[in-house]
């Protein structure tokens, strides 16, 4: 019996699994922006490319406290968004590989 490729191993695990968790959508990862530092560890952890990290906007600079703000400052204002939070299915990754603990999941 021929090995699994190690390629084929990421692809497959998700939908191998996907009958042991909610369904897309039903949870969402909410990202604490004071506590982001936009190290991008959820995106690449996250298998269904809920992610993106981009420099915060002015307006949601401003929407975190002051302290957050300076602190937003020494990592060039870099931030996690959950772009696609439609697609999340629940499966812990982010949350467990963000350094900063700055994602939960909750429902919509
Ligand atoms: S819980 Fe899993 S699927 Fe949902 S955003 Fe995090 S890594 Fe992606």
């Amino acid at each position: 019996m021929p090995e699994a490729s190690p390629e084929a191993s990421p692809e497959a695990s998700p939908e191998a699994s996907d009958a042991c968790r909610p369904a897309a959508g039903e949870l969402a990862p909410v990202i604490d922006l004071a506590r982001c530092e936009g190290k991008a560890d959820c995106l690449r952890v996250c298998p269904y490319d809920v992610f993106e990290v981009r420099v915060a906007t002015p307006d949601e600079r401003r929407s975190l406290g002051w302290l957050a703000q300076i602190k937003s400052m020494a990592h060039g204002h870099r931030k996690a968004f959950a772009v696609h939070a439609d697609q999340c299915h629940a499966c812990g990754l982010c949350v467990t590989a963000c350094p900063e603990t700055a994602i939960r999941l909750l429902k919509p």
